[in-house]
C-alpha cells in the first residue's frame, strides 16, 4: 500500500475532519510527493526536519529515504495517531508549534550541529514566518524544500525590477538559492485549499549573497524601499519609521551609491543595498 492509500485509510479509521486553524490540507496525490522528496535529494546520510507531517504521508516516504526524520506537529491528536502508526526506528515526533521551538538547537541536539534539510508540506498561514525564521535561524541548513501558495513562491523566485520582487525575494537572495521545482494545484489536496500551491527549494548559500556590515540596517532599508515601492527611495527612507537619518543625509549617501536621489527602491538590487547601508553604518560610526 501505497503512503497515500494509508492516509485515506486513517482518515477513514479516525474520522479525521481537517482543522482549518492548523492549515491542514492533507496531500493526495503521489506524483506531487516524489517531487517534493526528489527536489530535497533527500539520502541515506540526510537528515530531516519535517514540519506538520500530518497523518504522516511525506514522514513515511523520508524515514524510507533519510538517515533520521525529525517531525514537529502542533496537533496533540494526529501526533497520537503518528506514534501509533508510524513505526520507524529512524522518526523522532516532537509535538508543539513550530514557531516556538528553537531550531537551532533541535540541529545541535539531534545531529550534532551538522547541516539538516528541511522538507514539508507547510500549513500556509505560517508560511512566511517559518521561512524567514529558517533563514535567518543561524542553523546548519543544508535546503529548505517547501510546498507554499504559489503566489508566494512567485514573490521568492522574483529578481529585481520583477513586479513581484518584495522585501521577502531579497531577504531569500541574500541567504540562498530558489527554485521552483512544482506548480500544484488544489486537487492534490483533501481538503482542496482555495488556493494553487508550488513546491520551492532554497539551497542555502555557504555565505550571505553580499557583504553588509550591518544586515539589520540593510533590511531596514529593504523594507522601507519596497513598503513605499511607488515612492522615490529618498522619501521611502525618510519617512521609514524604522530609520532615523536626515533627508540630506540620505540625499549624499544615495549619491555616493552611484544612484539617483529620483530613483525608486523598487529597482535596486541587494548589491545596490549592501553598498547603501555599509555608506549609513559608515556615517553611523562617524558620528559616534
Ligand atoms: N504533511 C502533511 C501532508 O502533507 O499531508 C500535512 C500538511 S498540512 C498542510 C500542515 C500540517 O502542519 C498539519 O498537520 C498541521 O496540523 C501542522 N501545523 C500547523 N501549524 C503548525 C505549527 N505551528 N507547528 C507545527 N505544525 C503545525
Amino acid at each position: 500500500m501505497n503512503a497515500i492509500d494509508q492516509t485515506y485509510q486513517l482518515i477513514k479509521k479516525y474520522d479525521i475532519h481537517a482543522r482549518k486553524r492548523f492549515g491542514q490540507n492533507f496531500l493526495i496525490d503521489e506524483r506531487v510527493l516524489d517531487k517534493i522528496v526528489d527536489a530535497a535529494g533527500v539520502c541515506e546520510d540526510d537528515f530531516v526536519l519535517e514540519i506538520g507531517p500530518g497523518l504522516g504521508t511525506l514522514t513515511r516516504v523520508l524515514c524510507e529515504r533519510a538517515r533520521h526524520v525529525l517531525a514537529v506537529e502542533i496537533d496533540y491528536d494526529l501526533v497520537d495517531i503518528l506514534e501509533r502508526e508510524l513505526d520507524y526506528d529512524n522518526l523522532t515526533i516532537i509535538e508543539g508549534d513550530i514557531l516556538k521551538k528553537d531550531i537551532k538547537e533541535i540541529a545541535d541536539k539531534y545531529n550534532d550541529g551538522r547541516n539538516i534539510k528541511v522538507v514539508a508540506n507547510l500549513p500556509y498561514y505560517i508560511t512566511t514566518p517559518v521561512i524567514m525564521g529558517l533563514l535567518e535561524s543561524r542553523t546548519p541548513i543544508e535546503s529548505i524544500t517547501v510546498m507554499i501558495q504559489k503566489e508566494v513562491a512567485e514573490r521568492m523566485m522574483a529578481k529585481p525590477g520583477d513586479k513581484d520582487c518584495g522585501a521577502i525575494s531579497l531577504t531569500v537572495r541574500y541567504y540562498a538559492t530558489p527554485y521552483l521545482a512544482a506548480n500544484v494545484p488544489p486537487n492534490c489536496f483533501k481538503p482542496r485549499p482555495k488556493v494553487a500551491s508550488a513546491v520551492i527549494r532554497l539551497t542555502m548559500l555557504d555565505k550571505p549573497y553580499v557583504e553588509a556590515e550591518d544586515e539589520r540596517l540593510m533590511f531596514k532599508l529593504i523594507r522601507a524601499a519596497f513598503g513605499e515601492r511607488r515612492k522615490t527611495l529618498l522619501n521611502a527612507i525618510a519617512n521609514s519609521p524604522e530609520l532615523d537619518f536626515s533627508k540630506d543625509m540620505i540625499r549624499d549617501a544615495i549619491e555616493a551609491a552611484g544612484l539617483s536621489p529620483e530613483v525608486r527602491g523598487e529597482k535596486l538590487d541587494l548589491e545596490n543595498f549592501a553598498k547603501l547601508s555599509n555608506i549609513f553604518s559608515e556615517h553611523e560610526n562617524k558620528s559616534l
